[in-house]
């Protein structure tokens, strides 16, 4: 196969096979634009669902899987509702007032117990001879951003 035939059968292959549609296709495996592909998805659904009507085996068995996709569906939807709900209340919580006010007293009693302790240790050290300090990097603030 020389160059220009590969180039033709690629041109082909790339757009719609139904007759007059110039459109390109979608997919490599269609050789189909999307209006036609879907026409086709379309028909071949609507052949499906007279074929299900015809036998009642097969209804019921579409019925059946149709529940069962549906509770599935259902589940994965409470399931989302439910972290949806979680998600907003926690955000809820964490912009109460009485959260912040929780937040900023335990920042502050945190703060105020350093201070307390570092000025006791300079008390400390100011009555007792001067040794080494051992107890640098042992600092722990809990910071609360606004
Ligand atoms: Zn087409």
């Amino acid at each position: 196969m020389d160059s220009s035939m590969l180039e033709a059968a690629r041109k082909t292959s790339k757009t719609c096979q139904i007759e007059g549609c110039h459109e390109i296709t979608v997919g490599s495996r269609t050789a189909l634009c999307r209006k036609h592909r879907n026409n086709r998805y379309k028909q071949n659904y609507k052949k499906k669902k007279r074929r299900a009507q015809g036998s009642d085996e097969m209804q019921n068995e579409s019925i059946e899987s149709q529940l069962a996709e549906e509770k599935c569906l259902m589940e994965q939807k409470y399931a989302s509702m439910l972290q949806q709900v979680l998600a907003e209340k926690q955000l809820e919580l964490l912009q109460s007032e009485k959260v912040i006010q929780a937040l900023r007293a335990h920042q502050k009693k945190v703060k105020e117990n350093k201070i307390k302790e570092i000025q006791e240790r300079k008390v400390k050290k100011e009555q007792e001879p001067p040794k080494e300090d051992t107890d640098q990097g042992n600092t722990h603030y809990v910071y609360f951003q606004e």
